[in-house]
């Protein structure tokens, strides 16, 4: 495997500036294509599995995170806060509070549960300037988020619901997880103290994990503060293991928050809120991205998914004609023409490109194109429409195949 911070910049893909701050990357154009892409693969399977999607501030009051427990278990990894005109104010480290907020500012009833709260949104984390690099040690994060405010009796169904967006979205990128995780409180004051609600919440995870039938490993000091969770791990190219996915029961904030539902007895009850994330955050997952594939994507997210390939001048014509094609059918296409190099210097240079279309005299002369793979398979020339109709049927399906599914 790479180093996705060395690959990351000879890609053109993120950088840092000293200027901006250490901790505080910024993406590239093809950097961007890859991130917008994969965010609008998890809103899309979010909104298929019933989730709504909502939009909520970076910042929040002091107090919001004393409610939450933040402030009491949490504020060593918080940016210091802002005093405005005598309030405080605070750089959110997690969106749980505000979507908290977001539940209680609406009254609901039993039957709209479970109700699926979703956001990809930015929260920060003051690491110390020491440990920041790349993607993955960073101090602003776009997290990919959502709370579901579900029953008890409903808990395991959505719990399982949820690792089973997780296993799809990983199909989709060609990632494998390292090991399932199940993550329980350690010994000192960093977690909450009601021993009890540990207990109901752990039995949960387990018993989905057992029922999903998927081995996992029990890991002491590695909850969050408010509850147990399962974590999804992935390793690094040095082999050092991070949780890309996590899938959390919390029935500490909804009493934190005062959280309830109208049940059909008419009574309020007490909703369990279940954190969960399908790719953590963006920046860890394209760095992982980075890492697994070498910086050869899966062709659905490759910044450039076809290599547009004329022998020479006198098919620039066929050429320009063919990237229309392609930007009109949605496919991201790139001319590498003769003033690049030799052919052969301009397929070297596409390596990581999935599709390379080579238009020479007789290619231009029948609207065909001599298609090349990136893994090293070649076609015989055959109908561009063709060839372009396959590849948006593999890119829609999310494939990580490049000629088959
Ligand atoms: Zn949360």
């Amino acid at each position: 495997m790479h180093d996705h911070r060395k690959l990351g910049r000879e890609l053109d893909l993120f950088d840092t500036d000293p200027l901006i701050g250490a901790g505080l990357p910024y993406w590239l154009p093809d950097g961007a294509v890859v991130r917008h892409t994969l965010e609008e693969y998890i809103r899309t399977a979010e909104r298929r599995a019933g989730y709504r999607h909502v939009y909520s501030p970076v910042l929040g009051k002091r107090e919001l995170y004393e409610i939450s427990g933040h402030w009491s278990h949490y504020s060593d990894d918080m940016f210091p806060p802002m005093d405005l005109s005598g309030e405080q104010v605070v750089l959110r480290p997690s969106l749980c509070p505000h979507h908290a907020v977001i539940y209680r500012s609406r009254s609901h009833s039993y039957r709209e549960l479970p109700l699926r709260m979703a956001e990809l949104g930015g929260m920060y984390r003051s690491e110390l300037s020491g440990v920041l690099g790349g993607l993955t040690r960073v101090r602003a994060i776009q997290l990919n988020d959502a709370h579901i405010f579900c029953t008890l009796d409903q808990v395991a169904e959505e719990v399982q619901a949820a690792l089973e967006l997780i296993r799809r979205a990983y199909r989709a990128l060609g990632v494998r997880p390292a090991r399932y995780r199940l993550s329980l409180p350690g010994p000192g004051g960093k977690y909450v103290a009601a021993p009890e609600m540990w207990q109901r919440s752990t039995a949960l995870l387990a018993e989905v994990l057992d029922r999903f039938g998927l081995p996992y490993e029990a890991a002491e000091g590695e909850a969050a503060f408010y509850g147990p969770k399962i974590d999804v791990q992935v390793a690094d190219s040095a082999g050092r293991e991070s949780t890309l996915s996590t899938v959390q029961v919390d029935f500490h904030q909804p009493a934190r928050f005062d959280l309830h539902y109208i049940g059909p007895d008419g009574a309020k009850h007490r909703p369990v809120m279940i954190h969960r994330s399908i790719i953590g955050s963006v920046e860890r997952a394209v760095a992982h991205l980075i890492e697994e594939h070498g910086g050869a994507f899966p062709a659905w997210l490759a910044p450039t998914q076809l290599a547009i390939l004329p022998v020479s001048e006198a098919e620039l014509p066929n050429a320009e004609a063919l990237a229309r094609r392609c930007t009109g059918l949605g496919l991201r296409a790139e001319i590498a023409g003769p003033e690049r190099g030799t052919l052969g210097a301009r397929i070297r240079e596409a390596r990581l490109v999935p599709y390379q279309a080579v238009i020479g005299a007789r290619e231009a002369a029948d609207d065909h194109v001599a298609l090349r793979l990136r893994d090293g398979r070649r076609h015989d020339p055959q109908s561009a429409d063709d060839v372009l109709a396959r590849i948006v049927a593999l890119v829609d399906a999310h494939s990580t195949g490049l000629w088959d599914q």
